[in-house]
This record gives C-alpha cells, sequence and structure tokens, in this order.
C-alpha cells in the first residue's frame, strides 16, 4: 500500500477502505509517514469529506492506537459525559455528584484547559489536597464506594489522536465534523465508558458555529456509537455566552457548590439538569422524564451536594474549603468593569471573554503556564441584561494586575467583546435540541 495513492483516491473523491485508514493511521504514528502526506490526506478529507463507514474506521483506528481502560470490574452501567468545550463550563463538577446520588456510577476521565476554554482537572485542583492521579485499582475502589471519581488521564490513550490533532491544528483541517466526531469518540470509547452523553456546543465560541453543523457533528457521534454498540446521545447546547457568571477555577468551584446547594444561576443548573437526566436514563434504562424526577429530587433534597462533599474527601480534597467557601483561593486583586453606556447586552463573544480570564491568571496560554487558582471573572450580567451607564458588568480577579491602569489592555478586550444595544435582543434557547439514534427530538 502506498500512501500516494490513499491521497489520491481521496482527492479524487472515493470512499477509503478499512485496510487504507489502517495504514494511514498505524504507520503515521509509527513515524513512517511524513507530516506533508498527512496533511495533503487531512486537507482532502476535509474537501472531499468521509462517509459515516469512513468515520467509524477512522474511529476504530484512532481507539485502538492506545490502551483500552477496561471498567468492567465496576459494577452497573458505566455513563461518561463529554464536552466539546466551553467558556465557564463548570458542568462535570456538578453533573458526576448529580448522577452519582441517583446510583449511576461515573468514573471520569477529564483533561486540562488551554486557551479559551478550562478543564475540569484545574477546577478540582483549586481546592487544596485534591488528587487527580489514582492508580487503577483506587479508582475503581473509590468509584463503587462512593459511585464517582474523576481523574487525569493517565493511560495511553488514543496517541494516534494526538498526533493527528496536532497536525489537523496547525492546516487548518480542525474543524471537519467527520475529524472531530471521530477525534473525540475514539477518545471516550477507550475510555471504558458503556454509554455516553455528548453536550454538543453550538455558537461563535464553538465548533460547529451553526445548529446544522452541530446536528451533522451529533448525528455522526451517536451513529458512531451505534456502530460500536455504545448507547450515545448529544444534546446540542447554545455557546454564545459563558455559562453561568464564574469563569476560573476556584470561582467555578464556588459556582458548582451553588448550583448544588440550588443557589446557582438559571443556565447552568438547567443544562447540569439535563444532562444528569439523560446520563440516569442511559444508566437505568428508564425513560427521560423518571429520570429527571429522580435527579431532581436527589437535587433538591442535599443528596447530590452530600455526594459532592463525599468526592471531594475520598481524593484527599480540602472539606473545610467546601464547608467555608471564602477558604478557597482567592486572588489579590479585584476590579469592577463598569458599561461604557446604557442598553441591552445582545451579544458577548464567548471565547474572547474566555480568552481575558486566561490572561487574568485563569488559563494557559501554552502548556506550561502555571495557573492562578483564584484569577478570573465573575459576570453580573449576561445576555439580553439591560445595563445603566457605569453599572458593574463584571468583576476582575487577578494576581497579576496591581492597578486598573495595568489592566486597561485586558478591560479593553474584555467590553469589545460585548455588544451594547438599545433594542432587547433575542436569546438563542440554550437546549437546542438532542440527537439519539432514533433521530431528532
Ligand atoms: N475535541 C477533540 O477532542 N477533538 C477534536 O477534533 C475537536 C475537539
Ligand atoms: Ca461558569
Amino acid at each position: 500500500m502506498r500512501m500516494y495513492d490513499i491521497i489520491l483516491k481521496k482527492r479524487n473523491g472515493n470512499a477509503l477502505t478499512k485496510e487504507e485508514i489502517d495504514f494511514f493511521v498505524s504507520e503515521y504514528t509509527a513515524g513512517n509517514i511524513p507530516d506533508y502526506q498527512a496533511s495533503a490526506l487531512l486537507m482532502a478529507i476535509f474537501l472531499k469529506k468521509m462517509d459515516t463507514r469512513e468515520t467509524v474506521d477512522l474511529t476504530h483506528a484512532l481507539m485502538r492506537s492506545g490502551d483500552m481502560i477496561d471498567l468492567s470490574a465496576i459494577e452497573g452501567v458505566k455513563v461518561d459525559k463529554h464536552s466539546t468545550g466551553g467558556v465557564g463550563d463548570t458542568t462535570t463538577l456538578i453533573v458526576a455528584p448529580m448522577v452519582a446520588s441517583c446510583g449511576v456510577p461515573v468514573a471520569k476521565m477529564s483533561g486540562r484547559g488551554l486557551g479559551h476554554t478550562g478543564g475540569t482537572l484545574d477546577k478540582l485542583e483549586a481546592i487544596d489536597g485534591f488528587k487527580i492521579s489514582l492508580s487503577a485499582d483506587e479508582f475503581i475502589d473509590i468509584v463503587n464506594k462512593n459511585k464517582v471519581a474523576v481523574v487525569g488521564q493517565t493511560a495511553n490513550i488514543a496517541p494516534a489522536d494526538k498526533k493527528l490533532y496536532a497536525m489537523r491544528d496547525v492546516t487548518a483541517t480542525v474543524d471537519d465534523m467527520s475529524l472531530i466526531a471521530a477525534s473525540v469518540m475514539s477518545k471516550k470509547l477507550a475510555a471504558g465508558a458503556s454509554a455516553i452523553v455528548l453536550d454538543v456546543k453550538c455558537g461563535s465560541g464553538a465548533f460547529a458555529k451553526s445548529t446544522d453543523d452541530a446536528k451533522l457533528l451529533s448525528k455522526i457521534m451517536v451513529d458512531i456509537g451505534t456502530n460500536m454498540d455504545r448507547k450515545v446521545i448529544a444534546v446540542i447546547t447554545d455557546m454564545s455566552q459563558p455559562l453561568g457568571h464564574a469563569i476560573g477555577n476556584a470561582l467555578e468551584v464556588k459556582e458548582a457548590i451553588d448550583v448544588l446547594k440550588c443557589n446557582g444561576a438559571e443556565d447552568i443548573t438547567e443544562l447540569c439538569l439535563v444532562l444528569s437526566s439523560y446520563m440516569v436514563a442511559l444508566g437505568k434504562n428508564i425513560d427521560i422524564k423518571e429520570a429527571r424526577e429522580m435527579v431532581e429530587e436527589n437535587w433538591k433534597n442535599g443528596s447530590a451536594y452530600k455526594v459532592f462533599k463525599n468526592f471531594v474527601v475520598a481524593q484527599g480534597g480540602d472539606i473545610a474549603q467546601i464547608d467555608d467557601i471564602s477558604k478557597l483561593p482567592s486572588a489579590k486583586y479585584i476590579y469592577e468593569i463598569k458599561s461604557p453606556q446604557e442598553g441591552y447586552i445582545s451579544n458577548m463573544q464567548s471565547d474572547e471573554i474566555g480568552n481575558c480570564a486566561m490572561l487574568l491568571g485563569a488559563g494557559r496560554e501554552t502548556k506550561d503556564d502555571i495557573i492562578d487558582m483564584g484569577a478570573g471573572i465573575v459576570l453580573n450580567k449576561k445576555l439580553g441584561d439591560m445595563l445603566k451607564k457605569d453599572e458593574i458588568i463584571a468583576v476582575f480577579h487577578t494576581d497579576k494586575f496591581k492597578s486598573i491602569d495595568e489592566l486597561s489592555e485586558v478591560q479593553n478586550r474584555f467590553l469589545n467583546a460585548i455588544t451594547i444595544s438599545q433594542s432587547k435582543p433575542q436569546i438563542p434557547k440554550l437546549i437546542q435540541c438532542i440527537i439519539t439514534e432514533d433521530g431528532e427530538i
């Protein structure tokens, strides 16, 4: 088999065979195919597309390039959740205990943040002592005992995806829906879940800019799951503004606690209830209405919050910081950002707001940057809210900027990411639609 022929075949718009896809993935990962040929094939795939069968074959090849995690020692249907990347997206910290409180095991591997998106592991590490690396035995024991554990990815999961993703990133081939679907699903399937709920973000800050793209991406991922005998449900959700009020690690831990104590912002609360309900429905094989009732009951009666506290203790976190959130890390400097004019917030560029939080110290620009756990942004106002001139839109928390003058560049960038207009805008629906193997609901 020759790489040249594979590139030519795809360039001419023909479907690749399983053998050709396997050849490309294994030889590229082994270093036997040069980057220029890999990038030519990626661009041909981007332009000529892959069908579902090819996408499933690519997912298999990526998945098999590394370790496959065996979660069979955990009792029950293991349900995972994956978000395609948001700003201020604290859902894992809330959903994991919500679902576990209903008796469905959550054995989750999470990642770190880079650029404008935050990562669950960084948020958890805002809690003193919280251990994100556990041995496989510890991980399984904790899940069997508490129904929930969240750890960093220690095993060698889908290394071919890592290499291919890095190549896509520099060749303008990230946002092909088949390539994204294979990349996401290969990692989820290798991580051992039997059922998966996907939170597919849609909007300016997301990979899928339009609802149509999000539906296509969702459908491909659901099809991949079905093809591999896994139950997959995709919830398409709006990302045209950050979720909740808080962006930043300790700030988001506080927000998660607020939601679990029934005091959280409406959007993130509803999203967590919806995602948890679908996870419980899959985990218990019950209908969504029954699952929602169960989730709401365990949330309102405090069980979900109790599971969260047990989860923190089991992974070595300092429970005193949860009981008294003023003990969580906080920033040295706090600045109020005021509205330059009167009007309604008609647009919020989520990714830019995420970038501002990163510049304040809440995230990493490069892999080796150090995060200030207390840094970030708290939004006082959201899409559609009315503002008076000089009313506080947001509060910045930072260790890096010692005066408001030093901060002016970030402040301007933040204000530029927010559009204020005179008429009340239409707000996109948070939950846009649900894609299951039976179609759209
Ligand atoms: N997230 C992934 O893991 N892969 C992609 O291709 C895009 C988003
Ligand atoms: Ca948030």
